[in-house]
C-alpha cells in the first residue's frame, strides 16, 4: 500500500507510479479516504525491486505491507483510519441504526413514509426498505421497482438517507444514479464476488456505502473479511460489515446467532460491524434481546427491520419486523450500553 507524503498524488505523480507498477504486470488502485488517499499495488505478491523503485520517489512516504490475504480491510492498512457516516453518525466512534420494512410494499405507500417517520423519531439514523427481495420461492412476492420512488419520497420527507438491497448490476446502477445513500448487498449475494466488484467499482467515489451481510453459508471470518475486500479493492472504502445469522439455524431460531463474531471481526478488520438481530433470530420478540446482545460484543451499530404494523407487512415483516415503539426503547438501551462498552475496552486496553 503506498503512502504519499502529501494527502493525494497529484495526476502526473501517479501516472509515474502506475507506470513503474505495469513494467512489474501490478495496477494501482487508488482509494480515496476521508483525509488522505492510499494507492494498493494490485497483484498477489510483489516483488522488492518494484517496492524500492517506488520507495525512491521524492513524493512517497512509504509503502506498507499487509501480511494477512485482506490487504486493504485489515486492521494493519493505511486505511484503518478510515471512518464512515451514517447520517449524523461517524463510524466507527459512534453508534448508528438503520431501521425499517424488511420489503417495501408497493401498493400501501403510506405505510412506509408512517413507519419512516415513526423510526426517526424512535432515533434511528438511516432508513431501509427492500425495494427488490430475494425470496426462497419463485412465488413469493419479489418486490418491485416502484418502491424505489417511494424510498426516495420517504428520505425526502424525513431527511434520512436510505438503504436498499441490490441482487444484480442493473439494480446496482439505478440505485447508484438515484442517489440512494447505501446498497445492501445481501446474504445471499455475499458469495457473488463478480457482483461485489462492479458494485465496487460503480460506486467508487461516489460516497455510497454498501452494507455487506455476511452469507450464511461463509464459515472462517477470513472469507467474510475478503468478500469486503473485492469492494474496497475496485476504490470504496465506505463498506459496514453485517453479520445476520448462519445456517443451520439453532433450533427455534432462523438463523445461528452470530453476533458474537463481532470482537473478532473488530480485531481484524477497521470496517465497522453493523449487526443484524432480524434475520438471525427471524422473530420479533427475540429480536430486542438479539439486538443488544450484538452492542456487548462491541457492534458499531444494528440493522432492524421494522414496521408499523407488522401484521400488514409484506416479505418478514409480519414474523419479525419490531414496532417503532420497541425500537425505540432498544435505541435508548443500545446507545447507553455502546457507550458503556466504549470506556469498558478503553479500560482493558489500558490495563
Ligand atoms: C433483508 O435484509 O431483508 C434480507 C433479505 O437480508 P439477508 O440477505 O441477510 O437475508
Ligand atoms: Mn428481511
Amino acid at each position: 500500500m503506498i503512502i504519499p507524503l502529501l494527502p493525494r498524488l497529484t495526476d502526473a505523480e501517479l501516472k509515474e507510479v502506475t507506470e513503474i507498477a505495469a513494467e512489474f504486470g501490478v495496477g494501482i488502485q487508488t482509494i480515496h479516504g476521508a483525509q488522505r488517499s492510499i494507492y494498493a499495488l494490485m497483484g498477489d505478491e510483489t516483488t522488492q525491486e518494484l517496492i524500492n523503485r517506488i520507495e525512491g520517489l521524492p513524493y512517497i512516504d512509504r509503502i506498507d505491507r499487509v501480511q494477512v490475504p485482506y490487504k486493504l480491510m485489515a486492521r494493519e492498512s493505511s486505511l484503518a483510519q478510515h471512518q464512515i457516516t451514517v447520517g449524523s453518525r461517524v463510524l466507527p466512534g459512534d453508534f448508528a441504526v438503520i431501521a425499517g420494512h424488511c420489503t417495501i410494499d408497493p401498493n400501501n405507500r403510506n405505510f412506509f413514509l408512517e413507519t419512516a417517520h415513526a423510526v426517526k423519531a424512535a432515533g434511528a439514523d438511516m432508513l431501509r426498505g427492500g425495494v427488490w427481495k430475494p425470496r426462497t420461492s419463485p412465488h413469493s412476492f419479489q418486490g418491485d421497482a416502484k418502491s424505489l420512488d417511494i424510498l426516495l419520497e420517504a428520505r425526502e420527507v424525513t431527511g434520512l438517507p436510505v438503504n436498499t438491497e441490490v441482487m444484480d448490476f442493473e439494480q446496482a446502477r439505478i440505485c447508484v444514479d438515484a442517489g440512494v445513500d447505501s446498497l445492501q448487498i445481501g446474504a445471499r449475494s455475499a458469495l457473488n464476488y463478480r457482483l461485489l466488484q462492479e458494485v465496487g467499482r460503480i460506486t467508487k467515489g461516489t460516497g455510497t456505502r454498501v452494507l455487506l451481510k455476511r452469507s450464511m453459508h461463509m464459515g472462517p471470518i477470513s472469507e467474510f473479511i475478503l468478500a469486503g475486500e473485492y469492494i474496497v479493492a475496485q476504490g470504496n472504502p465506505n463498506i459496514m460489515l453485517c453479520p445476520r445469522g448462519t445456517v443451520p439455524g439453532m433450533d427455534g431460531y432462523r438463523n445461528h446467532p452470530d453476533e458474537c463474531i463481532t470482537p473478532l471481526l473488530k480485531e481484524k478488520t477497521w470496517a465497522p460491524v453493523i449487526v443484524d438481530p432480524s434475520h438471525s433470530v427471524g422473530k420479533a420478540v427475540y429480536v430486542p434481546h438479539a439486538a443488544i446482545a450484538a452492542v456487548a460484543y462491541g457492534a458499531d451499530g444494528l440493522v432492524i427491520e421494522t414496521h408499523c404494523q407488522p401484521k400488514r407487512g409484506v416479505g418478514d415483516d409480519p414474523k419479525q419486523a419490531i414496532t417503532p415503539d420497541v425500537l425505540a426503547q432498544v435505541i435508548k438501551e443500545a446507545r447507553g450500553l455502546h457507550t458503556r462498552m466504549k470506556s469498558m475496552t478503553k479500560t482493558l486496553q489500558a490495563a
